[in-house]
């Protein structure tokens, strides 16, 4: 995934950002993200400014299955600039409509309202709270950055064995590390310590550089 992510960049090496391409979501890779196909290329895309419940938090598989509907649709994306989002960060619209808002509108995600400052996805946000629709049919339901955190706030284990280095802020299809891989040089929040157990929790995968350089070295 990281590979698709750093190509655009090589593909749009100038300011990308408000530029639109049309194309199709090819793959679902979690509640707001996805594999976007365009005639001459595939990359991933987060959606821009929301924060859709994580695997293993209540209504993700509606969520999921809601963005299943939209698979192999005509579509088209708007780059847009997220700090906090390494990769491509976008608004999806389909026939025309900003489906990021729509999913907040209609309580399938969060307005991300920790890294972004959007009045409309702020209002669409508060109509679905205000007509308890979707994930806001339960009174105070746990947003995914209090539920990653939550993860995160356990302690190691004790025997250091099983413990893995990442960066804080984790994001799904990221990856842990058996020490201070380079990897972690891009990392521009915290390193921590957590057990591989958490990290799978978090949807993480083992480091594709730290983990195979034993069979490197055998070449
Ligand atoms: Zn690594």
């Amino acid at each position: 995934m990281r590979k698709l992510l750093i190509n655009i960049f090589l593909i749009f090496p100038i300011s990308i950002y408000s530029q639109t391409f049309t194309g199709r979501i090819i793959q679902i890779i979690d509640g707001d993200a996805f594999l976007f196909q365009t005639d001459d290329s595939t990359f991933a895309v987060h959606m821009y400014g929301i924060d859709a419940p994580d695997i293993g938090q209540t209504f993700v598989d509606q969520t999921i299955a809601h963005m299943e509907s939209y698979l192999w649709n005509d579509a088209e994306i708007m780059l847009k600039k997220d700090i906090n989002q390494e990769g491509i960060s976008a608004i999806l619209f389909i026939d025309g409509t900003n489906i990021n808002k729509e999913l907040v509108k209609n309580g399938y995600a969060w307005y991300n309202k920790l890294h972004t400052n959007d009045a409309e996805l702020a209002r669409a946000e508060m109509h679905a709270r205000e007509n308890k629709l979707g994930l806001w049919i339960s009174d105070s339901p746990t947003p995914p950055w209090d539920f990653r955190n939550g993860i995160l706030a356990k302690p190691p284990p004790t025997d250091g064995e099983h413990n893995v280095l990442i960066c804080t802020n984790p994001k799904k299809d990221d990856y842990y590390h058996k020490g201070y891989c380079k990897e972690l040089l891009r990392c521009h929040s915290n390193v921590i310590v957590i057990s591989r157990e958490q990290a799978k929790e978090l949807q993480m995968k083992p480091c594709k550089y730290c983990y195979k350089k034993n069979s490197r070295k055998k070449k």
